[in-house]
């Protein structure tokens, strides 16, 4: 089996920040599958493209090509990923934008191939169900759609970016919706993965939880 951690779930779920803490906890490297996701929406927004130009799509994923730094940052193309990637725009085109297979099969081997180049956290919405299947340990993650958004105000806030409560309920829910109804690999959970919900836990807790898993799971 693979020496990878997915962990999949709705938006503001708390994956993320578990994923970043859980890989340092365990010395993995941390696979934000979203930031690559977000980057090509960001990128082909730029480049005057539409989220149904699937082969002018297709081309952008394969020009940005991703890697990690020594230190286990992402980068695009050898360059740290813009914060820009997290403004509240990209959060409510993402969605659109990865839909097509096309797409999706590119960004999802380069996953693949950096998933496999050393142990790590794989953070996404198919990561357990599509791009590593045979991972060893694999989590789904969910918590109530007003704790998930007071989660993300606060984020954006603390990144310095404007935060509208209500704003960003609509787009979590929307993004949801869109993510798990869509045709190509949509969010849910795989098959052997274990349900946390995180509504009530602290960051602390929940990667606790997680590492005391994954330590003690065959
Ligand atoms: O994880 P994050 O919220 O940053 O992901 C942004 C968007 O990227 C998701 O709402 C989803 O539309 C898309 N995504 C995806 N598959 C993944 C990771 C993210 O479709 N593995």
């Amino acid at each position: 089996m693979l020496q990878v951690v997915t962990i999949d779930g709705i938006s503001g779920s708390g994956k993320s920040s578990t994923a970043k803490l859980l890989a340092k906890a365990l010395g993995f490297f941390h696979l934000d599958s979203g930031a690559m996701y977000r980057m090509h929406t960001l990128t082909s927004m730029k480049q005057g493209f539409k989220p149904d130009q699937h082969s002018d799509l297709k081309q952008v994923a394969d020009s940005l090509e991703f890697s990690f730094a020594e230190n286990g940052e992402l980068l695009a193309n050898g360059q740290s990923l813009p914060k820009e990637i997290r403004s509240p725009e990209i959060s409510s085109h993402v969605s659109e934008y990865c839909k097509a297979k096309i797409v999706r099969e590119a960004l999802a081997k380069q996953q693949r191939k950096l998933g496999v180049s050393q142990p790590c956290v794989a953070e996404g919405r198919d990561m357990g169900t599509v791009v590593f299947p045979d991972a060893q340990w694999k989590f789904y993650m969910t918590a109530r759609p007003e704790v998930r958004a007071k989660r993300r105000a606060k984020e954006l806030e603390a990144a310095g970016m404007q935060a509208d409560y209500g704003e960003i309920l609509q787009n979590l829910q929307e993004r949801d919706s869109k993510d798990t109804t869509r045709e190509h690999s949509p969010l849910r959970q795989a098959d052997g993965a274990v349900e946390i919900d995180t509504s009530d836990l602290t960051l602390d807790e929940q990667v606790s939880i997680l590492s005391r898993l994954v330590r003690t799971a065959p």
